[in-house]
This record gives C-alpha cells, structure tokens and sequence, in this order.
C-alpha cells in the first residue's frame, strides 16, 4: 500500500504517455504501474502526469533601474507552483571584486526562509577576481556548478571583455562549472545606444534598433569560439532569435561545447508590441523580435536545435515600468514568467509547432541534466524527488493578469488563448497547488538542492540535435 497512487493518468515515461498509475512514498516516487493500491487515490484519467517544470532562470527581488522585480523568492515560488514549476535557479549577486562564495552566502540567507519550491543558484559575477578563481572549487562543494556572466551590460559594470572570457573559461573548464552566458555585443550596444541617444530615439521602438540581432548572433559565434578553444562547456541564456538558436546548432556541430535556452516571450511576442502607449510594458533584453525571427525560432525548437526554455522572469508593475521617463536607458526591463512557462511550452504542443517530448524536455529533463539536478528533478524515475505536474490537455484557458500569482498587475500575454491548464502540482510527495484549492504549501518549504556537474552529454555529442 503505497502512501498516495495517482490513478489512470496518462504518465509521460520513456518520452511518451502510457496510461499508468504513479505512485508515491514519502516524498519519493515509488512505482509506475498498473493496479497499484494507495492509502489516499486521486483519480486523474484523461490527464497528464509531467514531471515538474525546472525553471533555470529567475530573477527575484532584483534591483534594476531604480525598481526591484516584484517577486520575491516567496510570491515566486507560489507563482511557480501554481503553474507546475516546482524547481527554479535564480542567481546571487558580486558585490565589488568579492569572491563567488560571500555572494552566494548572502543570497541564500535571503532565500532560504522564504523559498516555497526547491531551488538553486547561478553564481553571477561582473569582475573577474583571484578570490572567484580560487573559489570556484569550493563552490563545486557547495553545490552549485554554473556561473552566469555577461558579454554586455559595460555601462553596469557587468560585461566581460575577452581577455576575462578567456580567463573565466579556463578557470571554470578545469573546475567542472558550467558557464552560462548573457551573448550580446555589449561595446556595440552602448555605441548604438549612445547614438541613439544623440539623435534624441530613446523610446521603446529603438529598443531593437540598439540590440539588432546580429549582436546577438556575433555574440554567440564569439563564445562558441572561446568554448571550442578553451573546452569549457558553455550555457546561452535568452537565445532571442531563430538565427541566434540557428547558431547555437551549428557551432554545436563544429565542436563548440554549447547548449542554448530560449525564453516563451521571444516565441509568443513580436517587435510590432514595442510600439504606442503601452510598448514599454513589454521592454526586456534582448528585445522581442520581428515576427520572421519568432517563425524560425520555433522551427529551431522542432529541429532540437535548443534544450532549454526557461523564464528570465523579472516582473515590474505598470508603475515600475511607467517610471521609465520614455527613455530605454531608464527602463526596468524584464517580464513576468515563471507562472506561465508550462502552459506556454505545452501550448506549443496543441498548436503543433513541437512535439509533447520536446515540450516536457525543454522545460524539466534538459534544464535538470544540464543542471546537474536529474534525475532527482525533471524525471518520474522511481525513488526520485514525487514533484509532479497534473495537467489537464483539455480545457481552453485565456491568459489574464486578473487570473494569475506574480506579483505584477499586467501580463504581456493578456488575452492569448491557450489549450490546457496545470490542475495539481505536487512538490516531493506534497500537494502544494490544485486548482480547487490553490495554493496549499508553505513559506520556507522549498530546500536548496545541491547541484552536480553538468551531463557532458549536452554538450559533447558532436554533430547530432539534442
Ligand atoms: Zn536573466
């Protein structure tokens, strides 16, 4: 007798749905079968039963532009787990040249007793430094395996140039990290933006005009570069266009050590957004793109060019992002996501754009194993962690901010009707959000996972798709 079976779903095993009951112990997984026998059943026929949603890029309660992102590690976690994210890696942050442990310290005495979903960081630095270079073993211990930089933001004190690159490559390949990369052309950024500036086209539709996509796609050839020649493995983040993920495969099958995510507002949202009264609502960086490069990037998607989507959520209010005085330089820029990362994957799947394993792995198995979290996370495997998504893959369901938990009072995707909805989320063998109830789990419930080293697999097999 098992402590709780979830009976006659639809159980995504071995990249497909087989009608099975899951069962589980505790907090684990203990049996996909049939006829299996629970102290408490819940039947769930007709729905199906997801590994939990890994979101890898989260920016709670993050100072930008004079606002701080409206979430916090709690009212983010619930936003998560309402829509059957059940892990998420937000990231710490440098203060001055300070090594990767004081920061990574500081930030899970912020998260710890508000996490509501299990999590992890990204080790985040701006300046390269001997303390984050010595550090970088001890950080393996800690758990956390990737570090996240910058090829732009100068401005900020963030970018990398390419002597730091090349030294931070080294550094992180003979460590086991992984490096996860913000690739845009941060010089050329600033000199489009200056010049724009000058001419007085600070308004959001010039947003695109300072960040065209060729400092995206320039971006990643240059890391893939370094990546082949250092060895490092090497993560892009926010790959915002069809020819950027182009790349990415590509640069793969010439023997860069790359894998690359893509985020649901560069396959929902176009450039024609950024324009009248209401365009800077929709300001992050990299911009949305023209509706061709949207096209190709779910082509790219159906082609396994990409492993990942995750959110890059970082929600403002209309308040916070009207205070952006009509200049992009002054903008919070950033978009509500997490919540919505799911539906927007899966949506994809009625829509026939990717195939359900495509959608399930972009947003749990991929992220994990790239992650060093799986199969505890992003998996059913028996005796890995029970976080589960139940999804209903029939019912329509419209997006409004009205009906969603992130703390912000728009969503860029109001209005767009999806097919599907998540109906239970189940976070180590607990219900922590159904849709009768909602949210049903607990302040400082979530736990840091201590992380592994990345799954070379992602990153070795030369010259074949994900
Ligand atoms: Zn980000």
């Amino acid at each position: 007798m098992f402590d709780f079976v979830l009976k006659n779903g639809q159980v995504f095993w071995n990249d497909a749905l087989v009608q099975a009951d899951l069962a589980v112990n505790g907090e684990h997984i203990a049996a996909v079968g049939s006829n299996l026998k629970g102290k408490n059943e819940i039947e769930v026929s007709g729905r199906w039963i997801l590994p939990g949603a890994v979101d890898v890029h989260t920016h709670f309660s993050l100072p930008f532009a004079g606002a701080i992102s409206a979430d916090d590690f709690y009212s983010g976690s619930i936003a998560g787990a309402c829509g059957g994210v059940t892990t998420f890696i937000d990231f710490t942050a440098q203060k001055g040249d300070e090594g990767v442990l004081e920061s990574l310290k500081r930030r899970r005495e912020e998260a710890d007793g508000l996490v509501a979903i299990d999590y992890s960081l990204h080790a985040c630095i701006g300046r390269y430094s001997e303390q984050v270079v010595e550090q970088l073993p001890m950080l393996a211990a800690h758990g956390v395996t990737s570090l996240k930089i910058f090829m732009a933001y100068g401005r900020s004190g963030l970018m990398q140039n390419d002597v730091n690159l090349y030294r931070i490559l080294n550094a992180c390949r003979d460590n086991g990290i992984l490096v996860t990369v913000h690739a845009e052309n941060g010089e050329l950024i600033d000199y489009l933006t200056d010049n724009a500036s000058a001419a007085g086209n600070l308004g959001i539709e010039n947003l695109p005009v300072t960040r065209p996509v060729f400092t995206e796609t320039e971006a990643i050839r240059r890391l893939a570069d370094f990546s082949r020649h250092t060895g490092c493995k090497v993560y892009v983040v926010h790959v915002s266009s069809g020819e950027g993920a182009q790349i990415v495969a590509c640069e793969r099958q010439r023997g860069a050590h790359i894998a690359g995510e893509t985020c649901p507002q560069y396959l929902y949202l176009d450039d024609r957004l950024l324009t009248g009264p209401t365009g800077h609502f929709f300001g992050c960086c990299p911009p949305i793109r023209p509706l061709q490069q949207q096209q190709k990037l779910w082509q790219r998607f159906a082609a396994n060019d990409l492993a990942v989507v995750a959110t890059d959520h970082c929600p403002f209010t209309t308040t916070d992002k009207n205070s952006w005085d009509n200049k992009i330089t002054s903008l919070p820029m950033g978009l509500p996501g997490i919540e919505t990362l799911p539906l927007l994957v899966l949506n994809g799947v009625h829509s026939e754009k990717i195939s359900l394993q495509q959608a399930v792995k972009a947003i749990s198995e991929n992220p994990a194993r790239i992650f060093g979290l799986y199969p505890q996370k992003g998996s059913l495997v028996p005796g890995t962690d029970a976080d589960i998504m139940v999804y209903n893959p029939n019912c329509d369901h419209e997006i409004t901010a009205a009906s969603l938990h992130m703390k912000t009072d728009y969503s860029p995707y109001e209005g767009l009707h999806c097919r599907g909805c998540n109906e239970m989320t189940i976070l180590r063998g607990q219900v922590v959000y159904s849709h009768e109830k909602g949210w049903q789990g607990k302040k400082g419930g979530g736990r840091f996972i201590s992380r592994h080293a990345a799954d070379p697999e992602f990153f070795m097999k030369k010259g074949l798709p994900l």
